[in-house]
């Protein structure tokens, strides 16, 4: 039977040579691979400062900390996102306060963010879902109006803009993931990218135990004695997963074109037999991170295309209905009736540099014929 994955990944040779010369240096953690790619990532992006860390979770978690969100804040936030956005608001210690989506694109509904702002109000994590960006234009003029923080969430987007503006650009920090399915990935791993230099520098020290130097320049050049100065994290990564990122970040556009030229096939295909699909918004250029259809027979195309060898994910079904946040938070189905409907319905279907033309058309065939027959059509 044909397989076809969800994901491959697009590590090659040049990568592993990379890691391979590493692995014969002396020092395998932090002796400048990585700050070679926080470099090059912050040129990529057009922003001031990269600080690489072990996972977007611990990116959103380290923003929070250094902009002082904490105890009895609450932050506003998507319940159609990974778990991970609004746990890193719980990991801080504030409360998440979801507010309802779009149901075209599934970001937040900037139209419905200010009715959810309370005196307890201290930020917004917009979340750029498969790579389509929020109306950041819309959400930076309500956060100057309130005095709020915004914490990108670019888990999804990396390489995407929308009316001239890029990830990074109008928040106070973006957090980005290179965990294993992401547009680039070494495994695990995450960054924030900011502006602020002086965010910046809580954020170096935040991500390896609040130490005022790091292992670096500890151990490879002449000593210095070093201090901890405020209680950090152990959420650096090595050498070894940097060294995975730098020649994928010089391809990162090559790959994202051959994606966007296989997404635009589903699309002529999908229009032409009437299936929805999430489209990325006017003015937008999206990362191509998921190729998301919706149907009402969500769970029966499911089955379909698993009998058929196809891998599929489902992104997401909603934050607040998970057993942790309804026992815990008081969460119930009807919160947020758009993100429950578009969660009801979503399926994300393989999208990635390697899939070939000839097994999208046999995803298409089989979306397609199995809805028609769902339909009695
Ligand atoms: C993957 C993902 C995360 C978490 O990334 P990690 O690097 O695994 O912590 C956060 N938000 C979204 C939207 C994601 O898809």
């Amino acid at each position: 039977m044909r397989k076809i994955e969800f994901f491959k990944h697009n590590i090659d040779q040049e990568d592993i040579a990379r890691v391979v010369d590493v692995l014969q240096s002396v020092f395998l953690t932090n002796a400048g691979v990585t700050k070679e790619f926080e470099q090059k990532f912050s040129e990529y992006l057009g922003i001031k400062n990269t600080i690489v860390v072990n996972s977007c979770t611990a990116a959103l978690h380290l923003s929070l900390l250094a902009l002082g969100i904490g105890e009895g804040d609450e932050v506003i936030t998507t319940p159609m996102s990974f778990v991970a956005t609004s746990n890193s608001i719980l990991h801080a210690g504030a409360k998440p306060v979801f507010v309802d989506i779009e149901e075209d694109t599934g970001n937040i509904d900037a139209n419905l963010i200010e009715a959810a702002i309370t005196p307890r109000t201290k930020a917004i994590i917009p979340v750029h879902l498969y790579g389509s960006m929020c109306d950041m234009k819309k959400i930076k003029e309500i956060a100057d109006r309130h005095r709020l923080k915004i914490i990108e969430d670019c888990a999804h987007c990396i390489e995407g803009e929308r009316d001239g503006i890029r990830p990074g650009q109008l928040s106070d920090a973006a957090c980005f993931s290179f965990y294993a399915t992401k547009n680039i990935t070494s495994g695990e791993g995450g960054a924030i990218s900011c502006n602020g230099d002086a965010l910046a520098e809580k954020l170096y020290k935040l991500r390896l135990h609040g130490i005022n130097k790091d292992a670096a320049s500890r151990y490879t050049s002449t000593y210095k004695h070093w201090d901890m100065e405020v209680l950090g994290w152990k959420y650096n990564i090595s050498d070894i997963q940097s060294a995975l990122l730098i020649g994928q970040l010089e391809k990162i556009e090559d790959r994202l074109a051959k994606r966007e030229e296989l997404a635009r096939f589903y699309e002529v295909e999908f229009d032409k037999n009437a299936i929805i699909y999430v489209k990325t918004p006017i003015g937008a250029k999206s990362a191509r991170h998921l190729f998301v259809i919706k149907t009402d027979k969500r769970d029966e195309v499911i089955a379909e295309l698993q009998k058929s060898g196809v891998a599929i994910a489902v992104n997401y079904l909603p934050i607040h209905l998970n057993s942790f946040y309804k026992q815990n938070m008081g969460f119930r189905e009807g919160d947020y009736p758009v993100a429950e409907k578009f969660g009801s319905q979503c399926v994300s279907l393989p999208l990635y540099p390697k899939l070939d033309l000839e097994s999208i058309s046999y995803i298409c065939k089989t979306v397609s014929s199995t809805i028609r027959e769902l339909h009695g059509v």
